[in-house]
């Protein structure tokens, strides 16, 4: 039977600490795998069952930076039997016009939600095409797809992480290594607490499903993506929106 089951898989989350990287780290645990989770901030040990947390491993690191990241992934690779999932889902936002948009916001946003996905997936595509086996799955965003104004750089970040997607998954897709995208509408996390009531509601008006999404049900879809259940799904972008970007 196919099942939703990670028993014995090794996944490594970035941006694990909250939001829906710690929504994926959970889910990734309730399903039995190990999780090496890689942010600068340690997940709550409250947030996760005293059964899940033995399986769970933190990397403190900054996945912009390029030598700290591959000193990371040579670790975990050292330390475990070998990795099977790689999810890339760090990000940040440095909002603003064009024309009031500095270098460094956009240097920022591509090297931590862009640069990153490149340095943890070459340091492990080596490893995976040995193995003839593994799965990547990128954050993207709704806005990759669609744009957004006064985000060029977020977007312009997401919109890359869906061609490297597709890249790796034609380069890959020979040893069996699967790569695929999620892109997320508005998901309730402190990257949207921003948002004032106004706001919210208008932006629920705009989606079909009439509601913001929660970080659990971006997590369903990854878990679908990291499972045996998408066994023969790669390259593809899933849009967790509410069906905002048809
Ligand atoms: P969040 O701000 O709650 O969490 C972001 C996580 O990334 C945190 O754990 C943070 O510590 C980590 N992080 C940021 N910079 C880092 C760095 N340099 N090194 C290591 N870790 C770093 O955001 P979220 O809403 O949970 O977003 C997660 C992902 O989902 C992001 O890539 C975001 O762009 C994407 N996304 C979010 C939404 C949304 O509506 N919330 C929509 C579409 C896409």
């Amino acid at each position: 039977m196919i099942t939703t089951s990670l028993a014995a898989k090794t996944a490594l989350v970035t941006g694990a600490s909250r939001g829906i990287g710690l929504a994926i780290t959970k889910a990734f645990l309730e399903h039995g795998a190990t999780v090496h989770a890689l942010s600068r901030s340690q997940v709550d040990p409250a947030t996760v069952s005293a059964a899940d947390s033995e399986r769970l491993i933190h990397h403190p690191v900054d996945v912009s930076d390029e030598t700290a990241v591959g000193r990371v992934v040579t670790t975990i690779l050292d330390q475990s039997e070998g990795v099977d999932i790689l999810v890339n889902n760090a990000g940040i936002t440095r909002d603003g016009l064009i024309m009031r948009m500095s270098t460094d916001d956009w240097r920022k946003v591509l090297d931590v939600n862009l640069s990153s996905a490149f340095f943890t997936s070459r340091a492990l595509a080596r490893h995976m095409i040995k193995r003839r086996s593994g799965c990547i799955i990128n954050v993207s965003s709704v806005v990759g797809v669609i744009g957004n104004p006064g985000q060029a750089n977020y977007v312009a970040s997401k919109a890359g992480l869906i061609g490297l997607t597709k890249s790796l998954a034609r380069e890959l897709a020979g040893r069996s290594v699967r790569v695929n995208a999620v892109a997320p509408g508005f998901i309730a996390t402190a990257m949207t607490d921003r948002l004032n009531d106004e706001q919210r509601s208008a932006i629920s008006a705009r989606i079909p499903l009439q509601r913001i999404g929660t970080p659990e049900e971006v997590a369903a879809v990854c878990l679908f993506l990291a499972s045996d259940l998408s066994s023969y799904v790669t390259g593809q972008v899933l849009h967790v929106d509410g069906g905002l970007a048809m």
